[in-house]
């Protein structure tokens, strides 16, 4: 059984390939209900994304990807519920798109050095309507005959020690967690298994992140391996932080997973979207986002903080909506920090 919540995704005002409106049309006939459009460090298509999502029954969450130096290296922080409108976050991400500029200036002046040439007009037109990345350069590259496709690209351009690549410095872990949850967003690290931090370097950036403010860690991605869902579930729970989900869908053919086929979370989990309202509305009109393992996960989750008062009912006998409700009691009257 595949989940009806996907809380990570672009369009073409980041590095997609649909624009926002096929996005969401394409998201809504892939089954999902819950849909998060999370563009890098960029918030201009939620508009548009809203007005097309509602009349086609689809819940959309204001998101963000906000691009974070750590440690010299490139992370990426995915705001959820953000208020885009607030003024922090706007400014913030206004000066990182800036900076994207600048950087795609030098990633061109690098890449003419070894003969390739025109290639920031050449990104740009494939950048269209949004923010300018790495993504652009490769299908600009792709479409040059430099690479047979945008992976490929990546081992040969555009990464450290390769032509294309330039150091950038983007915001700080303590801005893009401290914007988000300001605008009354929820920030997750997007992707965690993907950054190939090493444990030590891993349990740092989390308890950081946590300290800050952060809320939540995406556990199953596009990105991520079934044994990474386990992984990256296990950090969250020891964290005390609750777990995201998302296919990271950049459109056909430049995506790991197809929308619509996320896999549950795995047991022992508190999903993100525990306590939202979209996704009570979704149990309420029958179509629950929760199946039985993510349910169960809640159940278990519960109990492992010492709560028992719910261990005399479980799933097959109580309605959905029930368990949640509980689920939802328990958890808001648990602290977090007493995990530690
Ligand atoms: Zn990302
Ligand atoms: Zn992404």
């Amino acid at each position: 059984m595949y989940s009806t919540i996907d809380l990570h995704s672009h369009s073409t005002i980041s590095d997609g390939i649909l624009p926002a409106v096929e996005l969401i049309a394409h998201a809504a006939s892939h089954g999902v209900k819950i849909l998060a459009l999370t563009d890098h460090d960029d918030t201009r298509g939620l508009g548009i994304a809203r007005a097309t999502a509602e009349p086609l029954g689809l819940q959309l969450i204001n998101g963000v990807e906000i691009s974070v130096t750590w440690k010299r290296r490139t992370l990426h922080i995915v705001g959820l519920k953000i208020d885009p409108d607030y003024a922090p976050l706007k400014h913030g991400l206004e000066a990182i798109r800036l900076g994207r500029h600048t950087r795609a200036e030098h990633m061109a002046i690098s890449l003419s050095k070894t003969g390739i040439h025109g290639s920031l007009e050449g990104a740009y037109q494939f950048a269209k309507e949004g923010i300018i990345s790495r993504t652009h350069f490769a299908r600009f590259l792709v479409e040059k005959g430099y690479a047979k496709d945008t992976k490929s690209v990546f081992k040969k351009y555009l990464v450290k020690g390769k032509p294309g690549f330039h150091e950038h410095e983007w915001a700080s872990l303590e801005q893009a967690v401290t914007w988000i949850k300001d605008s009354g967003g929820i920030p997750v690290i997007a992707h965690p298994g993907r950054y190939e931090l090493g444990r030590t370097n891993m349990l740092l950036l989390i308890e950081e992140f946590r300290a800050l403010g952060g809320k939540a860690l995406e556990v199953v991605t596009g990105s991520h391996t079934p044994p990474m869902y386990q992984e990256y579930a296990k950090y969250a729970k020891m964290f005390g932080l609750l777990a995201s989900q998302g296919s990271d869908y950049h459109g056909k053919g430049s995506s790991y997973m197809e929308m619509g086929y996320l896999p549950p979370l795995p047991v022992g989990c508190i999903p993100v979207w525990h306590d939202w309202p979209e996704a009570k509305i979704l149990i309420e009109s029958g179509q629950s986002p929760m199946d039985d393992m993510t349910l169960n996960a809640c159940a278990s989750a519960i109990a492992s903080l010492g709560n028992t008062a719910s261990s005399g009912e479980n799933s097959a006998n109580s309605s959905t909506s029930n368990i949640l409700e509980k689920t939802i009691k328990k958890l808001e009257s648990f602290n977090w920090r007493n995990t530690l």
